[in-house]
């Protein structure tokens, strides 16, 4: 099985699985990057995989159904191009013979969900396909959500097996770690990580997919116990040291930081 990330729009990713004939998208924000994959490599369109309602996620459903040869699959609990199979969270799916399963993590948009593979195909670890939550030394804006449920949904994430593939949907990476230095500047870690994704920007290479355990040791927020990241979060305003305290100023601090 091939992933390949499609780029479109300023920093989105398209993820695209395929096994060399058949194809499945994540997210089409824009038909036209997916439709130049599949021609280039003679494949057909298999299905297409939606987290969240946003138009730079959905914008090319439509568009792509007269080559779509299998279902559009999509959040139960909110709206988007029709017509689509509905699913909740636990609900299994099969595309390309590989299974996910799904898992409710609200925040970003109050219906957003994620596809997790559920027994993994090579010896990188099974692929999480999450939108707009988790991004790499990131998480999502609050769009429709509260912090605490936005907080849940990362640790749903962050118990994942630390092999987990992190396939999201944007190319913020190194913007997220410059307010990761910010916050947690003794990060060891951290800083090593920056090196790597820099490397990989100036070479034009995408820094994703990262890895579950990868992001427990960088992203600020999944770390809101770490010492270093609730003293920062009590200098910009955390009303305590628990850990919706500490995750909420973060959210708002990193929304103002330039
Ligand atoms: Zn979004
Ligand atoms: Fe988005």
């Amino acid at each position: 099985m091939n992933l390949i990330a499609l780029p479109a729009f300023a920093d989105n990713y398209i993820w695209m699985l395929h096994d060399g004939a058949r194809a499945v998208v994540v997210d089409p924000g824009d038909a036209a990057p997916v439709r130049a994959a599949l021609d280039a490599q003679g494949l057909a369109l298999a299905g297409i995989l939606v987290t969240h309602h946003h138009p730079d996620h959905v914008g090319g459903v439509d568009d792509l159904r007269p080559r779509l040869q299998g279902p559009v699959y999509g959040p139960a609990r909110e709206k988007i191009p029709g017509p689509y199979l509905a699913l909740h969270d636990g609900a299994s799916i099969e595309v390309l013979g590989l299974r996910f399963s799904v898992l409710d993590v609200p925040g970003h948009t109050a219906g957003h969900i994620a596809y997790l593979q559920q027994a993994a195909a090579g010896a990188k670890g099974p692929l999480l396909f999450c939108g707009d939550t988790l991004f790499s030394a990131g998480c999502g804006r609050l769009f429709e959500g509260t912090p605490a449920q936005m907080k849940t949904s990362l640790e749903r994430l962050a118990a994942l097996p630390a092999e987990t593939q992190v396939c999201c949907t944007h190319e913020y990476t190194l913007s997220n770690l410059r307010f990761a230095a910010a916050v947690e500047p003794g990060n060891r870690a951290r800083a090593d990580y920056e090196q790597r994704c820099r490397a990989r920007h100036e070479a034009g290479m995408p820094t994703l997919p990262s890895s579950i355990g990868l992001e427990r040791q960088i992203n600020p927020f999944l770390r809101c116990d770490a010492p270093e990241v609730v003293a920062s979060a009590r200098a910009q305003g955390a009303a305590s040291d628990e850990a919706v305290a500490v995750f909420t100023a973060l959210r708002e601090w990193k929304n103002r930081f330039r």
